[in-house]
């Protein structure tokens, strides 16, 4: 039996890429397998999808693509948008695959230890401050109430490390960044993250500018929107948001267009 596999899951971010070139740096040519995974939720940006082949180049190395229900299907299927409170589009398209996964290895290339490495960083958020390593035992219940036959053991080789410092390593390196980062994102993942309205006030900004994939994204969660009982969030509909951006788009156009007047 193998002693230790190494997980790493890629986003498409500049944190996850390089927890898997640090993972490759450590254990290639080890004997110790890293195993690189991608949770495709269905509803990344197109040039995420292009951005994990680049990295398949890059390193040379296959990046096992996991497919749960696309999030479009399970919104439909629940009637109800994800929200912090209903966070289940984690669970359904990312969790539940990738422990799948960790199982299907395990039956045909049995290992003691899955070794999760996550590009988590310190100073992202509050709660994520007092992040620690931790390992779970074989057969001791995640959060969830999984358990497997292997202990997994939780590694975040970037925690202390600030988004500057994120970017520099990558740098350092040569290793390609998310093109989605030269054009003004934050954060790559979802586009739009359910759960931010900022992400989703981007996407119909976006949409009004003319952007070719905003647009068409746009209008598949206007289809969504119709599908779907509740509102998108509590305080806000997602038609509300469109008009208040028309607004805002209008006056900022008009704008433009005034005559300049020398004071
Ligand atoms: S990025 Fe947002 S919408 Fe996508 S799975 Fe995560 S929480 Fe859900």
């Amino acid at each position: 039996m193998q002693d230790k596999v190494v997980f790493v899951s890629v986003s498409g971010g500049k944190d996850s890429t390089l927890c898997l070139a640090l993972a490759l740096e450590k254990y290639r040519g080890t004997g110790t397998p890293v195993v690189a995974l991608f949770c495709d939720t269905g509803w990344e940006h197109e040039l995420t999808y292009r951005y994990i082949e680049t990295l398949e180049e890059f390193f040379s190395i296959k990046i096992h693509k996991l497919v749960g229900i696309p999030l479009p299907e399970l919104i439909k299927k629940k009637k109800i948008f994800p929200s912090p409170r209903r966070r289940f589009c984690t669970r359904s398209c990312k969790t539940v695959p990738t422990y799948k996964f960790y199982e299907s290895i395990y039956f045909s290339f049995p290992f003691k230890v899955a070794e999760v490495w996550q590009g988590i960083r310190r100073d992202e958020s509050i709660s994520r401050r007092r992040t620690e390593e931790y390992t779970l035992q074989p057969f001791q219940k995640t959060r969830y109430g999984e358990s497997f036959p292997f202990a997994l053991s939780y590694r975040y080789p970037i925690l202390n490390l600030t988004e500057k410092e994120v970017f520099k390593e990558l740098e350092k390196r040569g290793i390609p960044i998310n093109p989605l980062y030269q054009q003004g994102f934050k954060r790559v993942g979802c586009y739009p993250c359910f759960l931010s309205k900022k992400d989703i006030i981007q996407v119909i900004q976006r949409a009004l500018e003319g952007d070719r994939f905003a647009s068409k994204r746009l209008g598949e969660m206007q289809l969504l929107d119709n599908s779907v009982q509740g509102r998108l969030h509590i305080d806000y509909s997602l038609k509300e948001l469109i008009e208040k951006a028309k607004k805002k788009h209008e006056l900022s156009k008009r704008m433009l267009t005034l005559p300049f007047v020398e004071v």
